[in-house]
């Protein structure tokens, strides 16, 4: 199949430059220490940029989550916070901006994303079924683990190879979620779990065909979808720039019909909506949604807010609205383009098509010589704050962690370091810094040793292990 270039694509924005659609009221000051005293806290924090201190990071690109700007809007917001117990008239502006931008029915919220994972996995999987998806989350297939349930990969095989240029490398392959059915049988599927611009593949997005695909697939066998609506947003800015016939719509319609193919949603608010913390989960299902607004009461706080404080809920109810305008969805991946552009240009091997939220170094191709043993992603990690103060992240087989049945360590195809941008955050000089020292330790590579793990907790070990150099 013929493939436009997604590269080349964002180069419309090439001929004439774009700029941010705001301009700055506030600053923070950055503040860069000394590579010696990189070096000490480094090794202090085991190598896991996790465990870095904030005030020892020049530029940090470990996460986009929970760490946008938020506009003078939202502040104001924060000022009408109704902190009532119950009943807080925030609630309902969080619920009436959900219904309009998202479309579903009923509304839960929750602290953040991790804690919407919580309820519907409980609410939806019993012990032994099992929840195909497009590629796994760590946080989503956690929760779907400790349900009982197995998470089964039916992203299409483009996703797991890092030079294929298809535009919707999120897709879910149909021949793959039929095999599953037809292996298993149609009540052990407890739902299909369906994500946004998929993280672990790269922020990848899903197409609005493959959507309509799925939902016919899954209304023949009477399988429900939930959508990680997480990356929603920067997903529809994909399928405007990429899917014919979508060139024209505006990303809050292209948006709502996405959501209409689905029965429901959970979201980290702290990533597309523009808000410090919160999450929220919303079902069209009102039995369903009775059960979720009971498990929310014992898990996260009352139905109407959930572990958010009223001031946080309006500055996310703002936030959504904010998130869909088509100029901020534009400048923000804009942004993202611009870097691996740079990139690309140096030859410096990344994840193609560039993703929405971050760029991801392919950290086999980087460091060719060392085994996936030796932690090449997670190397990366480190060398790069070494060299620069930049923090990023790790997703490889650290990120992967093991097998609940068997103990081994699951062993991804990609093996990557995230370079993830936080949303209204840093500047276009802050991205040539950022390339500039990808290209010195790209430069240096072929020096470079890889790291052992000397200490790793139960779950989700990349946020907490530690390392020791080989
Ligand atoms: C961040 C994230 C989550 C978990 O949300 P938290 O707010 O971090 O608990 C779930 N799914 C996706 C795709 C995410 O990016």
């Amino acid at each position: 199949m013929e493939h436009p270039n997604p590269q080349t694509m964002g180069q419309q924005f090439g001929r004439r430059s774009w700029a941010e659609p705001w301009k700055i009221k506030m600053v923070e000051p950055l503040r860069v220490i000394s590579r010696e005293e990189r070096e000490r806290a480094l090794a202090e924090a085991g190598y896991n940029t996790f465990l870095l201190r904030s005030d020892d990071v020049y530029i940090d690109l470990l996460t986009d989550s929970g760490a946008s700007a938020m506009s003078d809007r939202q502040w104001a917001g924060m000022m009408l916070g109704d902190e009532a117990y119950a009943g807080s008239r925030n609630f309902y502006h969080l619920e009436e901006a959900v219904q309009t931008y998202y479309g579903y029915r009923y509304i839960v919220p929750t602290h953040q994303g991790r804690g919407t994972e919580h309820l519907i996995s409980q609410a939806l999987i019993k012990p032994g079924m099992f929840v195909p998806g497009n590629m796994y989350f760590t946080t989503t297939r956690l929760h779907q683990e400790l349900a009982g349930g197995t998470f089964v990969d039916v992203i299409i095989d483009e996703a797991h190879d890092p030079s294929s240029r298809h535009p919707f490398k999120g897709d879910v392959d149909l021949d793959k979620l039929q095999a599953l059915i037809d292996r298993v049988g149609v009540d052990q599927i407890a739902y299909v779990s369906l994500a946004g611009t998929v993280n672990m593949a790269g922020g990848q997005p899903v197409s609005l065909a493959n959507m309509r695909a799925l939902r016919e697939l899954c209304d023949r066998y009477g399988i429900r979808i939930y959508l990680d609506a997480t990356r929603m947003v920067e997903n529809a800015y994909f399928i405007q720039e990429r899917e014919p016939g979508y060139a024209d719509k505006s990303i809050a319609a292209i948006l709502r019909e996405c959501c209409s193919y689905t029965d429901g949603a959970w979201m980290s608010a702290k990533k597309d909506n523009l808000v410090n913390i919160g999450g929220w989960l919303a079902v069209n299902d009102r039995d369903l949604y009775d059960v979720l607004g009971n498990l929310v009461v014992i898990y996260e706080g009352l139905h109407t807010y959930g572990g958010m404080a009223g001031r946080d809920m309006e500055a996310l109810a703002i936030g959504i609205v904010e998130s869909v305008q088509d100029a901020h969805i534009r400048s923000r991946i804009g942004q993202v383009y611009y870097l691996g552009e740079l990139l690309t240009d140096w030859e410096i091997p990344i994840v193609q098509p560039v993703g929405g939220h971050a760029i991801f170094l392919d950290a086999r191709r980087f460091y060719q010589h060392m085994p996936q043993e030796h932690l090449p992603a997670q190397t990366l990690a480190a060398e790069l704050y070494l060299d620069s103060g930049i923090r990023s992240m790790e997703r490889g087989i650290v990120s992967a962690g093991r097998d609940p049945q068997t103990g081994e360590n699951r062993r991804p195809a990609l093996e990557l370091t995230r370079l993830t941008i936080p949303r209204r955050v840093y500047t276009q000089a802050h991205m040539d810094v950022v390339a500039e020292s990808v290209k010195a330790i790209y430069d240096a590579r072929e020096r470079t040793q890889g790291l052992e793990i000397v200490y790793e907790p139960k779950y989700l070990r990349f946020f907490q292990a530690r390392f020791e150099r080989l």
